[in-house]
C-alpha cells in the first residue's frame, strides 16, 4: 500500500501537467486560460501591507493549481496579465471555495484597489454572485497588469486559478465543477429516497447509518463546492473538516452493522462504536478549532481503514461473502479519499486525478453500497416469503392434526353418549322392573298387598271427594290345604297362578287386582254399582268353577272360591281399611255359611 502511495506521488510530481510560464498571456483566440504559474510568498506574520508586500521578492514559483498543506499564515500570489488580445473583460476564478479570506490588489493610478472575496465576503458583495472567488479584470488591449492576491484559510491552502474570458466566464452552456456537484447530490438524494423506503419497510439500523452516511457526505459536497452559501447558510470556515470527520463517523456505524459485527465480531463492533465516538468528539474539537485537532482525527482515521480493511477480510474469510464486496467498495473508495487527503496536505502535487479521483471513487462507493443494500433488502424480503411460507405450511399441519383430533374425539364421544344412553336405557328398565319387583307378587304377576293398599287409599280419597262408588272384593280359595296336601305344594302353586290369571282376565282396567295374602286375592273396583259389582264376583266364581287343571299323572284339581264384598259408606268409613275389614268379614261369613259362595256386607 504504501509502495502504491509512493509511486502514485512520483507519477504526479513528474507529470507532463508541470510546464512552465513566467506570466500569462492572453493570446486573441483564448477563453480559459487553465495552465500557467504564479509567484508565491508565505507571510508567516500575517503583518504585511500590499504595500509592503509589492516591495517584496516572490521566491517561489508555483503552478496555477497549487497545495500548499495547511498553513496559518497568509498565502501571496503574483500574476503578471499580458492581454494580447481584443478582449478587454476577463475572469480570475478560484477552484476551491472554503477560503476564509481570497483578495484581489492591483495598482490603478498610483492607487490600490482592493476586490475582496472568500467566506468572509457574502456573496451579493463580491464581484459575482458565484460560490468561488472569482474577481472582475478589465485590461485594455496590449496592456499588462499585474496582480496580487491574498488568502488565508484554516483548511488547506490549495486550489486551481483560472482565467476565462468575462464572456466565455459567463457562458449559460459552460459546465463547472458544480454543475458536476449538483448532479451528483441529486444521485445522493435519490440513493436517500431510495434507502428511507427500505428503512421504512425492514426497520433496520444499517439503513439508517446508510441514509446519515449519505446525508453527510452530502453535506461535505456543498461544502466542497460552497452551495450552502447559495441556500442562505451562514459561512463556515470549520465545515470541511468538520463534516469530513462526520461522514467518517457515519461510515464507521454503517461498516459495523454492514459486516455484522454484532453477531460476528462483538468485540470489535465495541471497538467500531469507540471509534465513532471519538470521531464525533474530533467534529467537536474541530469546530472548536482545537489546535491539531484535524492533524490527529487524520493520524486516527488511517488507522481506523486500515483496520476496517483487516476486519472486512476477516469477516470475508469468515464465510460473509457480501463483505467481498464491501471490500472491493471500500478498496476503490479508500486509495481517492487518500489521494484527496494528501493533496490536501500539499504532500503530492494538486492535479485533477489527485484532487477530483475521490468523485468518482466515493461516487462509486456510494452507489455499490446502495446496491448492496437493496441485494440486502432483497434477500430480507425472500427470507421473509420463506418464514411466512413455513409458518402457513405449520399452521395448515396444525389445523389439519387439530381438525382430526376433534372428529376423534367426536366418534368417541358419540360412541360414549350412545354406551351413555344404553346404560342409561338399561338403568332405566332395570329400575322400572325394580319398581315393578317391589309391587309385584312373583309367583301370581298380580300387585303386592303394600302397593295395593297405597292405590286403594288414593282410590278411596277420591271416591269420597267425588261422592263415587269404591268396592272391595276379597276371594280366598276354599280348604286349599287340602290342595297342598294332596298334590303337593307345586300343584298349589299352580292354582294360585292360574287363579290370578283368572281374576287379571275377568277385572277391567280400572280395577286392581292384589294377591292379599298365600291364597287370598283382592279386587278395587271404583265407579261401579253394587249389583255390577256382585255380578262381576258371580262371574268370577263361577269360572273358577270351571277351571280344571290336569296333572302330569292326568289326575284333575279342580276347586272353589268364597267371596266376600264390602262397599264404601260415606258418613261411616274413614280409610280404606274399614271397607276391607268389612269385606274381609263378609268372607268370613261366606266361609262359615259352608264355601264355594258371595257374601256382601252393606
Ligand atoms: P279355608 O280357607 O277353606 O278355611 O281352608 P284352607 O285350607 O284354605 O285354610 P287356610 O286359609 O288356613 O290355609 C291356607 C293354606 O295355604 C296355608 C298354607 O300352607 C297354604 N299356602 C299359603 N300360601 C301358599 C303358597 O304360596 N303356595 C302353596 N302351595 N301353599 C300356600
Ligand atoms: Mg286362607
Ligand atoms: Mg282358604
Amino acid at each position: 500500500m504504501r509502495f502504491f502511495i509512493i509511486f502514485v506521488i512520483l507519477l504526479l510530481n513528474y507529470s507532463p501537467w508541470n510546464n512552465v510560464w513566467a506570466d500569462v498571456e492572453i493570446q486573441p483566440d483564448n477563453t480559459t486560460i487553465d495552465s500557467f504559474t504564479l509567484n508565491y510568498l508565505y507571510d508567516e506574520t500575517r503583518q504585511y501591507t500590499i504595500n509592503e508586500i509589492s516591495r517584496k521578492d516572490f521566491p517561489l514559483q508555483i503552478n496555477n493549481r497549487f497545495t500548499q498543506g495547511y498553513l496559518e499564515g497568509n498565502s501571496w500570489f503574483k500574476l503578471t496579465v499580458h492581454n494580447n488580445s481584443q478582449n478587454q473583460h476577463f475572469v480570475l476564478y478560484l477552484s476551491e471555495p472554503f477560503w476564509d479570506q481570497f483578495d484581489l490588489y492591483y495598482k490603478k493610478e498610483q492607487q490600490w484597489i482592493s476586490h475582496k472575496n472568500g467566506l468572509s465576503v457574502p456573496l451579493n458583495q463580491r464581484d459575482y454572485n458565484d460560490t468561488h472567488p472569482a474577481f472582475a479584470l478589465t485590461i485594455a488591449p496590449g496592456d499588462s497588469q499585474t496582480y496580487y492576491l491574498m488568502g488565508s484559510s484554516v483548511s488547506a491552502h490549495i486550489g486551481k486559478l483560472l482565467l476565462y474570458t468575462e464572456k466565455e466566464y459567463l457562458r449559460p452552456t459552460r459546465i463547472t465543477l458544480n454543475d458536476i456537484y449538483l448532479f451528483y447530490q441529486g444521485i445522493l438524494l435519490i440513493i436517500i429516497i431510495l434507502n428511507s423506503f427500505l428503512f421504512i419497510a425492514v426497520r433496520e439500523r444499517i439503513y439508517a447509518w446508510y441514509i446519515a452516511y449519505v446525508l453527510a457526505f452530502s453535506a461535505f459536497i456543498s461544502v466542497l463546492s460552497g452551495s450552502y452559501l447559495i441556500l442562505g447558510l451562514p459561512p463556515w470556515s470549520d465545515a470541511l473538516h468538520t463534516i469530513g470527520t462526520i461522514v467518517v463517523m457515519f461510515m464507521t456505524l454503517f461498516s459495523g452493522a454492514f459486516l455484522e459485527l454484532r453477531e460476528r465480531l462483538p468485540k470489535m463492533q465495541r471497538v467500531f462504536n469507540a471509534f465513532a465516538l471519538v470521531f464525533a468528539l474530533f467534529a467537536v474539537l474541530i469546530a472548536l478549532k482545537v489546535p491539531y485537532s484535524s492533524l490527529v482525527f487524520n493520524i486516527v482515521s488511517s488507522i481506523f481503514f486500515t483496520l476496517l480493511l483487516f476486519v472486512s477480510i476477516k469477516v470475508w474469510l469468515q464465510g460473509y461473502l457480501k463483505a467481498q464486496y464491501y471490500l472491493i467498495a471500500l478498496i476503490i473508495y479508500m486509495p481517492s479519499m487518500a489521494l484527496m487527503t494528501l493533496t490536501f496536505n500539499g504532500l503530492i502535487e494538486n492535479t485533477e486525478l489527485s484532487r477530483y479521483s475521490f468523485i468518482a471513487g466515493s461516487f462509486t462507493e456510494i452507489i455499490f453500497f446502495s446496491l448492496l443494500l437493496v441485494n440486502r433488502f432483497y434477500d430480507l424480503q425472500q427470507e421473509k416469503i420463506k418464514i411466512q411460507a413455513q409458518l402457513i405450511e405449520e399452521q395448515e399441519k396444525t389445523e389439519h392434526y387439530l381438525e382430526q383430533e376433534i372428529q376423534k374425539r367426536s366418534r368417541e364421544l358419540i360412541k360414549t353418549n350412545q354406551r351413555l344412553s344404553i346404560q342409561t336405557s338399561e338403568l332405566e328398565k332395570a329400575k322400572k322392573e325394580l319398581t315393578l319387583q317391589a309391587i309385584t307378587d312373583p309367583l301370581t304377576q298380580l300387585y303386592n298387598r303394600r302397593y295395593f293398599a297405597d292405590i286403594a287409599s288414593k282410590a278411596f280419597f277420591n271416591a269420597v271427594r267425588y261422592e263415587q262408588a269404591l268396592a272391595i272384593i276379597m276371594l280366598d280359595i276354599d280348604e286349599f290345604k287340602k290342595i297342598n296336601d294332596v298334590y303337593g305344594h307345586h300343584t298349589g302353586d299352580q292354582v294360585i297362578a292360574r287363579c290370578a290369571r283368572l281374576l287379571t282376565e275377568f277385572s277391567r282396567k280400572s280395577d286392581t287386582v292384589a294377591r292379599y295374602g298365600g291364597e287370598e286375592f283382592i279386587i278395587l273396583v271404583p265407579q261401579t254399582s253394587l249389583s255390577e259389582v256382585q255380578s262381576l264376583a258371580q262371574r268370577i266364581k263361577q269360572e273358577v268353577n270351571n277351571i280344571c287343571i290336569v296333572l302330569k299323572d292326568d289326575s284333575v284339581v279342580t276347586f272353589s272360591i268364597s267371596i266376600g264384598i264390602a262397599q264404601i259408606e260415606k258418613n261411616q268409613d274413614h280409610n280404606i281399611q274399614d271397607i276391607i275389614q268389612r269385606a274381609d268379614q263378609a268372607l268370613y261369613k261366606a266361609k262359615q255359611q259352608g264355601r264355594d259362595q258371595i257374601v256382601t256386607i252393606v
